[in-house]
């Protein structure tokens, strides 16, 4: 039976999401910014915490975990590089290993970058990827902990994952996005419908979130770092991939 998910907004602006087979009864939060939030949502889909799925250690993703372990009594599972920093953990995964939730099956992909620990979690077989604050729509993370030519690698990991599989993120960045991505490709026709999209997706209150992963290869200038064009359009022409994305986490930063 295919997965089923619930995505809700929480904090500020961080996404909680619930992953649900409904063969088992199993169900992940991905991440527990805030337990609150995470317990609505289990009330309004009527699904039980059987996991949490934690993909790096920051705040905004790690606390909810003890109180909703002390409820639910719910298994946590996190990154083995920063498991420490993680309260509650009860396995710790490394990349290629496999978690379950029921009869679900991720595999694990580490994405330093953001933070060094940093793993994501691509249910293959459901076509989907729970990406945090690696890859968001139309952007990426801030590269706090590692190197912006780490990032560069995760993010290649991401983008060679099938066109078809939808992106879970964060967070809802992704009118913000769009503006800084249309001074580095103003003349990206996919990037400018999608612009228009999100407009209409934000008035009317829906998130701009799942999107897929063949959207984001023509849209996200931080998976476009290596297409010549992009390169020459902030005057790289030539330059080695790494050096143009890191140009462009950059030109963000300051954005
Ligand atoms: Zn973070
Ligand atoms: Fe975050």
């Amino acid at each position: 039976m295919p997965a089923q998910t619930h995505l809700f907004r929480c904090l500020s602006d961080n996404y909680g999401v619930l992953l649900h087979d409904p063969a088992t009864g199993a169900t992940a939060a991905i991440d527990a910014p805030e337990a609150a939030a995470v317990e609505a949502a289990l009330k309004a889909t009527g699904w039980k915490l059987t996991d949490i799925l934690v993909t790096h250690h920051h705040a905004d993703h790690t606390d909810g975990i003890q109180a909703l372990k002390d409820k639910y009594k719910c298994r946590v599972v996190a990154p083995a590089a920063e498991a420490d920093k993680i309260p509650a953990v009860d396995e710790t995964v490394r990349e290629g290993d496999k978690v379950k939730v029921g009869n679900l099956v991720s595999n694990v992909i580490e994405t330093p970058g953001h933070t060094l620990g940093h793993i994501v979690y691509w249910f293959h077989a459901d076509k989907i990827v729970f990406a945090a604050d690696t890859l968001f729509s139309i952007g990426c993370g801030r590269v706090i902990e590692g190197t912006p030519a780490q990032m560069w690698t995760s993010l290649k990991k991401l983008r060679d994952l099938p066109d078809d599989t939808q992106v879970y993120c964060g967070h809802e960045y992704t009118a913000s996005n769009i503006k800084f991505a249309l001074t580095i490709e103003p003349d990206n026709a996919a990037l400018k419908a999608r612009a228009a999209e999100v407009t209409q997706q934000i008035a009317k209150g829906e998130p701009t979130i799942p999107v897929t992963i063949g959207a984001e290869k023509k849209e996200n200038p931080f998976l476009r770092a290596d297409i010549p064009e992009v390169a020459a359009g902030i005057g790289m022409a030539g330059k080695p991939a790494a050096d143009v994305f890191t140009e462009i986490r950059a030109r963000k930063n300051k954005f």
